[in-house]
């Protein structure tokens, strides 16, 4: 038998790990921005974790429909092809990802939480009222990146009684600022 000097340590020992636990916002945002990396579009990078009563029921990113498009692989340098507003035309945002999937596999989707790293579109805010999703938690403002007054998706679900905030980390750090909003325009 081993001296009880030489147990091995534990890195949660809970006599000297720190007592504050992280909430469930900072783990949900983190596994969202982590997500982000995932997607393959040039213009940008956004994730999101769609969970019900603290559980994941879904996860996602931007681009296009799984087995059509790479946009980084297709076309490198010269970046995705454009819709009218100067968006990736080819590809579901990362919302869009997260809910077709839970919807598709059964998964109850009103009354969750959307954790996404870029402020909803008006046309993802469209999607995510009609599913009655109760709660969003942004990262990044759209809006604010822009300099325009304010983002036409959040405003459009605050005023038909979703709420949504803007994350803040519990610890202060700055998460997902390194994440590609979107290009400047060559
Ligand atoms: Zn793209
Ligand atoms: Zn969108």
């Amino acid at each position: 038998m081993l001296p009880t000097t030489d147990k091995p340590v534990l890195t949660t020992d809970v006599s000297t790990a720190p007592s504050v636990k992280p909430r469930f916002d900072d783990i949900f945002m983190d596994l969202a921005v982590n997500l982000a990396k995932r997607s393959h579009c040039i213009k940008a990078q956004v994730g999101a974790v769609l969970t019900r009563d603290t559980r994941i029921i879904s996860i996602g990113y931007n681009g296009p429909p799984a087995g059509t498009h790479n946009c980084d692989e297709e076309f490198p340098g010269v970046g995705c092809p454009r819709d009218s507003k100067g968006s990736c035309s080819l590809a579901l945002h990362a919302e869009q990802n997260a809910i077709l999937y839970a919807a598709k596999n059964g998964s109850e989707i009103e009354g969750s939480t959307i954790y996404v790293t870029l402020s909803p579109c008006i046309a993802c805010a469209r999607i995510i009222y009609s599913m009655k999703i109760a709660r969003v938690v942004f990262l990044n403002s759209y809006a604010e990146y822009k300099g325009i007054p304010s983002d036409e998706g959040v405003d459009f679900l605050r005023r038909f009684g979703v709420t949504v905030e803007r994350y803040v980390s519990s610890s202060g750090a700055s998460v997902g600022a390194d994440l590609p909003i979107t290009q400047p325009t060559p």
